[in-house]
């Protein structure tokens, strides 16, 4: 039996593929893209292979033998190791930590039992698959043409769907995909939402709609059955069209024939820990190697993707008007704290209109960016606050849960009964979060069904999708939530939206911090009367509370003019040398002391030359410089060629990865916080 040479991607941390003996058969070689087992160290692993060669430079007596190749799943298709290595390559990151991650569990698991078990009994939930769609609604004209742009577009067509909040890009996405589906029989189609809570609205219009089709859903909160199921249907092509969060960018689909990036503006695209990837990056990618259309949609695109549509790179569709008969955008009011002082957190203004749906039976919604009852706890007498003792940031008070919360660190510590300091007893919330806008709430309405909807009021499983099943049957008068209900949702009895306090993302250091916000505001301003008014009912409004009544990004909001103001931020971005003229490249650095961390960037910034269109910038603390006991801070690189700075980081990397340090560093490619 003559051998050949396997090359396997494992999950490590370093550089990651290495090379294993496998006896093979002539006719019956193992092929790239299936899964091996082999020893790592002093544990088995499950690897990829990526080569099968007939040749090594790993000397004979060092070379080990594969263990077992899994030859029952059929190999991971080239088109997708190639993905994979893109990946790794623009990220910089090792391909095994690319590649395997994102596959199920019960593929990676180091054993040399036959996997066909799970997977017959969860095949049994397999239906027929029969295209003709059910129920389709007739589109008005813009939409029509939308969508017909996008279903029949050919090759790799890269479109931004803008269309302003109710608009019905939904149903674009929706009739786009029913003529991809008529057309191609075996066509597979990936929908991306940017959160998990957006699935089950969508995964329900996209099953009623093709109720005879196999559709899977991939996203962090499956069971590791219901997440095998799924990536099995699509890897073998069975799943027609796949909904997922960001980590489905990485699935394994081998018919893919349209993209779709629902809120393609969404921050939730990109990963912020490890392989710091940009789900819709990766998909504008993914679609262009495949000679495929993509759709990015959004009422507030990125200005990444808006630069695009201006410069012509993406073709631009646009919904100018709500879909629903006679629903309008909302009128947005900015209410002058400082002439109109709110009491609990709410203005006379935002109480009477609060009054007023309470008295119409109509839904309202509070938008407040803060979980817990207060931000800091303070003694009046000695000036003492409820700083974290791990972290630069104060610690956040929990008043149901009768904790103290730390939300960088997770350190919990009972409220205090007196003054740590001064023994004082009477010690005081300063600010407000959601929980204590809620028992406002309760004591100026203690008739009315109060729900919040925040990360604390979601953490056990299914419970995020019982509250918005809860809103949508009508069983709530007002909803108090942070970013989690801002996005997406279609509530349709709401007609008014609050915004409580938004003005601190106004003075962040931070250049995208008004992107964001101006963002953030324009999607809860758009959960408000999606559906028209009906029988008399009020009109939809939204209060914006502000200190900073005259300031220009309010004055935006309330125009709902996203082309203007976005125009406003590109020539600012543009004078300024910021993306989406720039591409930058962030190098982190953790470390016991902080002057340790910035002696290893410091050290970083001159280890390897530069030429002229690179520029490092000088290394600082970052904004949170402490969290768990650890101090950071951040190097900024620079250039306005892409390609350059990937040959600079390929350099720099290999350089660095050679330092030995103790200092934790990692590299993050295109970084949306800095
Ligand atoms: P968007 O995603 O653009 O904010 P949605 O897709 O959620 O908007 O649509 C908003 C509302 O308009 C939904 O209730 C949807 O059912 C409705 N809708 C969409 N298209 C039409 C249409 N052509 N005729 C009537 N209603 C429509
Ligand atoms: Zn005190
Ligand atoms: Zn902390």
């Amino acid at each position: 039996m003559s051998h050949c040479i396997l090359q396997i991607a494992l999950d490590t941390p370093l550089d990651s593929v290495f090379d294993y003996r496998w006896p093979c058969a002539p006719g019956a070689e193992p092929q790239p893209g299936q899964l091996a087992l082999v020893d790592f160290g002093r544990r088995e692993a499950v690897g990829l292979i990526v080569a099968v060669k007939r040749e090594t430079d790993v000397p004979a007596g060092k070379l080990k033998d594969a263990i077992a190749v899994r030859s029952q799943l059929s190999p991971l298709p080239e088109r997708w190791l190639a993905l994979a290595s893109f990946a790794a390559d623009y990220y910089q990151r090792p391909l095994g930590e690319v590649a395997l991650p994102g596959l199920p569990k019960n593929l990676r698991v180091a054993t040399t039992v036959p996997l066909d078990r799970a997977i017959k009994k969860l095949a049994r939930l397999d239906v027929a698959s029969d295209p003709a769609p059910a129920g389709m609604p007739v589109l008005n004209p813009a939409q029509q043409q939308a969508a017909d742009a996008i279903g029949g577009a050919q090759g790799f067509a890269p479109q931004l769907l803008y269309g302003v909040t109710g608009s019905g890009k939904t149903e674009v996405y929706l009739q786009a995909c029913a003529q991809v589906l008529a057309r191609e029989p075996d066509a597979q189609i990936l929908v991306m939402v940017p959160e998990i809570n957006l699935t089950p609205q969508l995964e329900g219009n996209i099953r009623a709609r093709f109720p005879g089709l196999l559709v899977a859903t991939l996203h962090s909160g499956l069971s590791e059955g219901e997440r095998m199921f799924s990536w099995l249907a699509a890897h073998e092509g069975r799943a027609r069209i796949v909904l997922g969060t960001r980590l489905a960018i990485l699935a394994s689909l081998p018919n893919l024939k349209l993209i779709v990036i629902d809120e393609e503006h969404d921050p939730s695209y990109k990963q912020q820990e490890g392989l710091r990837y940009s789900a819709r990056d990766l998909a504008v990618w993914r679609a262009r190697q495949l000679g495929i259309p993509i759709v990015l949609g959004s009422a507030t695109p990125s200005l990444e993707s808006w630069h695009h549509a201006q410069t012509g790179r993406y073709r631009k569709l646009e919904l100018r008007e709500r879909a629903v008969k006679d629903a309008v955008l909302p009128r947005v009011r900015v209410v002058d704290t400082e002439r109109d002082r709110p009491k609990d957190g709410l203005s006379s203004q935002l109480l009477a209109a609060l009054r007023q749906r309470m008295e119409r039976g109509e839904q309202s919604l509070l938008f407040l960016n803060r979980r817990g009852y207060a931000p800091v706890l303070t003694c009046e007498a000695c000036g003492w606050i409820s700083n974290c003792r791990r972290c630069s940031a104060t610690m956040v008070l929990h008043k149901p849960e009768h904790r103290l919360r730390c939300h960088h660190c997770s350190l919990e510590l009972r409220i205090p009964r007196a003054c740590p300091d001064c023994g004082n007893v009477d010690l005081q919330p300063l600010g407000r979060g959601t929980q204590r806008v809620e028992e406002g709430l309760q004591a100026m309405f203690p008739q009315a069904r109060i729900l919040r909807i925040d990360a604390d009021s979601t953490r056990r499983k299914g419970a995020a999708q019982a509250a918005f099943d809860t809103v949508h049957r009508g069983e709530v008068d007002i909803l108090v939530g942070t970013q989690m209900v801002a996005k997406g949702h279609d509530f349709k009895k709401l007609t008014l939206v609050g915004v409580l306090n938004p003005d601190t993302a106004l003075f962040s250091q931070d250049y995208r911090a008004s992107e964001r916000l101006f963002a953030q505001l324009m999607q809860v301003a758009g959960r408000a009367g999606r559906a028209g008014r009906v029988d008399g009912g009020s009109e939809s409004e939204v209060l914006l509370q502000t200190r900073y009544a005259s300031h220009p990004l309010y004055a935006a909001v309330a125009s709902h003019d996203y082309d203007r103001f976005a125009g406003g931020l590109l020539a600012e971005r543009k004078q300024a040398f910021l993306p989406p003229f720039m591409y930058q490249a962030l190098l982190r650095a953790e470390a016991r002391e902080l002057a340790e961390a910035i002696a290893f960037l410091d050290m970083a910034r001159t280890l390897v030359e530069t030429d002229a269109a690179i520029t490092i910038n000088d290394p600082i603390p970052m904004t949170m410089t402490r969290v768990h006991n650890v101090d950071r801070a951040q190097l900024l690189v620079e250039s306005s060629s892409r390609p350059a700075l990937q040959a600079f980081l390929k350099v720099w990397l290999a350089a660095l990865r050679a330092v030995k340090t103790r200092v934790r560093w990692s590299l993050e490619v295109d970084p949306l916080d800095i």
